[in-house]
């Protein structure tokens, strides 16, 4: 990491012994900033690079739906998957899931799903409860006659 104040100091510094005719010194203070500089843009390519893969992957989150269980991706109105939960939360990978009889298997590593029971699949009924706020609370308010 190389500050841009290093950077202008360094100038300056090449500036004042070209012009106190010390060219030797001034060249080679000279051929380490360009060094440096390099340095800059390939750290600033590599960062615009890592920026680019960043916003994919928010992108791609917009479009991932977690299930309690698995990802499934929801893409121009289509649903995709399932996906695997355990590769997408620790590599940012979509590995399909394999379905068997009773299960779901990643093929990647090996993780299995259990398939939804037939139970869980209609909605259930919360039992309503009795709003405690329900009571009536009696307001009196005596007014003295004076
Ligand atoms: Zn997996």
């Amino acid at each position: 990491m190389f500050s841009t104040l290093y950077q202008a100091t360094g100038f300056k510094r090449a500036l004042d012994l070209f012009e106190a005719g010390r060219f030797d010194e001034g060249r080679a203070l000279l051929k380490s900033l360009q060094d440096e500089f390099l340095a800059v843009c390939d750290e600033n390519q590599a960062l615009k690079q890592q920026l680019a893969e960043v916003a994919e992957v928010l992108d791609l989150a917009e479009k991932v739906q977690f299930d309690g269980q698995k990802y499934w991706l929801e893409e121009d109105g289509e649903r995709k998957g399932p996906f695997c939960q355990v590769c997408y939360d620790r590599d940012g990978l979509l590995v399909h899931l394999h379905r068997h009889e009773n299960h779901w298997e990643c093929q990647s590593c090996h993780g299995l799903y259990m398939l939804p029971h037939e139970s869980e699949k209609s909605p259930q009924k919360k039992p309503r409860m009795r709003s405690t706020l329900e009571k009536t609370v009696p307001l009196f308010l005596e007014q003295e006659m004076g």
